[in-house]
């Protein structure tokens, strides 16, 4: 078994979270949940803290750690599948480096696969650690992922267990921009989940900021999902046929009823609105070309630099 711990600038809360992983790993280990082999690697994502000189200091103190240097700052998701598809063992947990993801949700987790799951997902049970602001916006982005048939375990994020065999499935996906709490219930193994509390960060600031988040929520929805640009033409469908009737009207009300134009306020009102929508649409387009375009060039997710 393998615990893989992605970190972006993590100095703050490094030292105490291996010390807490490697407590529950031993104890794992005597309780005969795991194998002897079993290790923590660390997955640097381009750090430009000391966060690399940490884990290299725990390397070399510690057998059971291990780590892995991205070459640059490849972001979360990417950290994630270079630490999936680089580590052994015949199954790999995925856990925050900020300690806000409960270790010992591990026991159930591992129990879990014993039982057969090949996806064990890790489930918060509740938000009250979030602020507001976010609770409101995750809670509401995965309803709306779930109504565009986006196939997402609600409030899941990136804690989670996964089998030798889904691994090696997941590398069967080729997308560039992967964007992991989809693709994996696509995989369609058995699958089980467990609730834990999440509590607060540990220590450090998070490294998801607003414009971060913004960016990983669009991605959710464009690699999943073109239910907008479906949404665009049936929209257009609907002020086309509208316009036509207006059209209608308006003769209807000059050549039969010989009315002059009433004003234009009718003509300024629908130019300012359309105009937007169109801007609005064409981003929308355009949201799904750029992604075409970055997918097409097939570069690679990420560059390990060093493996400790
Ligand atoms: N992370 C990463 N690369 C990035 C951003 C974040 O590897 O570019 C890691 C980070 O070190 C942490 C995890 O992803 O282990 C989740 O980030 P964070 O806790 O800051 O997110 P939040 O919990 O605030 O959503
Ligand atoms: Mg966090």
């Amino acid at each position: 078994m393998a615990i893989i711990v992605p970190c972006y600038n993590e100095e703050a809360v490094l030292p105490e979270t291996a010390h807490r992983l490697l407590e529950l790993l031993a104890e794992l280990r005597t309780r005969g949940k795991v194998d002897d082999e079993s290790a923590l690697y660390f997955v640097d994502d381009g750090s430009s803290d000391r966060t690399w000189e940490i884990v290299e200091a725990l390397a070399i103190r510690e057998p059971r750690i291990h780590g892995i240097k991205l070459s640059r700052n490849c972001g979360h998701q990417n950290a994630l599948l270079a630490g999936l598809f680089t580590v052994p063992g015949d199954a790999i947990i995925s856990i925050d480096a900020d300690l806000q993801d409960d270790p010992e949700a591990m026991h159930a987790m591992l129990d879990a696969h014993h039982g057969g799951a090949d996806v064990v997902y890790g489930v918060r049970r509740h938000r009250t650690s979030d602020h507001l602001f976010k609770r409101v916006t995750a809670e509401g982005y995965y309803w709306l992922l779930g109504r565009l048939g986006v196939d997402v375990v609600f409030n899941h994020a990136d804690y989670r267990l996964l089998s030798r065999r889904a691994v090696d499935a997941l590398v069967r996906y080729g997308e560039r921009n992967m964007f992991l709490r989809g693709v994996i219930p696509q995989l369609g193994f058995n699958s089980a989940i467990v609730y834990y509390d999440r509590a607060r960060r540990f220590a450090g600031t998070t490294k998801y900021p607003l414009k971060k988040m913004v960016a990983f929520a669009l991605e959710g929805v464009t690699s999943f999902s073109t239910a907008p640009l479906r949404a665009i033409t049936l929209f257009g469908l609907f002020v086309s046929a509208l316009s036509f009737m207006g059209g209608i009207w308006t003769l209807w009300e000059r050549l039969v009823n010989n009315l002059g134009v009433p004003g234009w306020a009718s003509t300024l009102v629908p130019l300012f609105f359309l105009g937007g929508i169109q801007l609005l649409s064409l981003g929308v387009i355009g949201e799904y070309v750029a992604k075409t375009y970055i997918e097409s060039k097939g570069r690679p997710r990420y560059i390990i630099d060093r493996e400790l």
